[in-house]
């Protein structure tokens, strides 16, 4: 008779990912915990003051211009090497005779 080992390990199971609602929240701009009571709130998101809201609402504005920016380089980019593909023509024809 062989024995049947038994090698049946319980599924893992993710105790942080069960929890329901984050009741605490961190200020994006000073990344500080908010509390429940003192908080400003602003486009959809929390913060501390309007103080940190003017600071999360300037960094995300500089982002927006770096990614736009970063956009234009690359259409920029683009055109260049498209026009640098093409193939030179009417350069040199064979001659003969
Ligand atoms: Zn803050």
């Amino acid at each position: 008779m062989a024995e049947a080992t038994a090698t049946q390990t319980p599924a893992p199971y993710n105790k942080s990912t069960g929890s329901a609602v984050e009741e605490v929240k961190n200020c994006p701009a000073c990344k500080k915990p908010l509390r429940k009571a003192r908080r400003y709130y602003r486009n959809g998101t929390y913060y501390c003051n309007s103080n940190c809201f003017k600071k999360a609402d300037a960094t995300a504005k500089a982002a927006k211009t770096e990614a736009a920016k970063a956009e234009a380089a690359k259409v920029e980019t683009a055109k260049v090497e498209t026009a640098s593909a093409e193939p030179a023509q009417g350069g040199s024809e064979p001659t003969k005779g």
